[in-house]
């Protein structure tokens, strides 16, 4: 097939060399927030990350490489998946993998995968369940930090509460170094954050600079939602309300507050503390 006709999600090999080419510029297109909104599509970059997605079971629209790869066994693996399940295999020369990469140093690997959220209404939080909220984050190194440490020490799924950062960008993406496709996430507006919290069978904790209570003092009952302050307001008072209880990790130094993903990786190793163990 040539990059005259490229048909979608039809398990095709195309080899393309135009910057004009439509999928090159429907991938380049996915670095707009809109454009992720309207087609609920998202760009992973890196062997590690597309390979990630595919394990995981991620649905895959395209999987673009460097010609100069193709032949290497787990890039004609990953196609070979990728292609049983619909994808197109698009095969790139140097220039056009430039273009789509937003790297300097251009990966010889990206994937295009469908975005995956979990509405709130399916959240049934079991006993042994930690999840943790973010109201209002931005930043999103922060969030793909989170994601990533939610992933390590065995959480369970991450809230985005109101408006934040879309957890599919790039950035975000990358961050999570992988740990985007093993960890359930959320949007929920407050008013469906409220639905959630009411039916929350354990303890909500907020995390407030304000608070007076040491986070190490507070009791933990399952199922946990540790509820995060976003980095310029921190918490809302109506978030704040609604939590059980509020925390405060104690400072010493001249700072204000601690960043919001080390804030969230304290809480969480403290909240999982006797599960966590360095022999399994
Ligand atoms: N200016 C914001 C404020 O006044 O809350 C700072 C927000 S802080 C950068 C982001 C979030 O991290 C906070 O809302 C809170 O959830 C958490 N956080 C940061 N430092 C904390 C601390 N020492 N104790 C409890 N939570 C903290």
């Amino acid at each position: 097939m040539t990059e005259r006709e490229p048909i979608r999600g039809a398990g095709r090999v195309v080899h393309v060399t135009s910057l004009a080419n439509p999928i090159v510029k429907e991938i380049r297109g996915l670095a707009l927030p809109k454009n992720r909104r309207a087609s609920r599509l998202f760009v992973a970059e890196g062997l590690k990350l597309v390979a990630d997605a595919i394990e995981a079971d991620w649905q895959v629209r395209y999987l673009v490489h460097s010609a100069r790869v193709a032949n290497e066994a787990l890039v004609e693996r990953l196609s070979a998946v990728a292609r049983v399940r619909g994808a197109d295999i698009v095969s790139v020369s140097e220039p056009v993998l430039a273009k789509i990469a937003r790297r300097e140093n251009p990966q010889a690997v990206i994937g295009v995968f469908e975005q995956r959220l979990t509405p709130p209404g399916e959240i049934r939080p079991g006993d042994n369940d930690v999840h943790v909220a973010l109201e209002a984050i931005r930043d999103p190194g922060n969030l793909g930090t989170i994601i990533r440490t939610v992933d390590a020490v065995g959480a369970t799924g991450v809230i985005l509460v109101g408006d934040t950062v879309d957890p599919f960008s790039i950035e975000a993406v990358r961050a999570t170094m992988g740990s985007i496709f093993h960890v359930p996430l959320t949007r929920a507006s407050a008013a469906e954050f409220a639905t959630l919290r009411a039916r929350w069978p354990g303890t909500v904790v907020g995390t407030h600079l304000a608070a007076t209570q040491d986070y190490r003092a507070a009791t933990y009952r399952g199922p946990v939602l540790v509820v995060m302050g976003g980095e310029q307001a921190g918490l809302s008072p109506p978030l704040a309300a609604a939590c059980e209880t509020l925390v405060k990790i104690p400072m010493a130094g001249r700072a204000d507050s601690l960043n919001l993903a080390v804030a969230t990786g304290v809480m969480l190793f403290e909240v999982l503390r006797d599960r966590l163990r360095v022999n399994g």
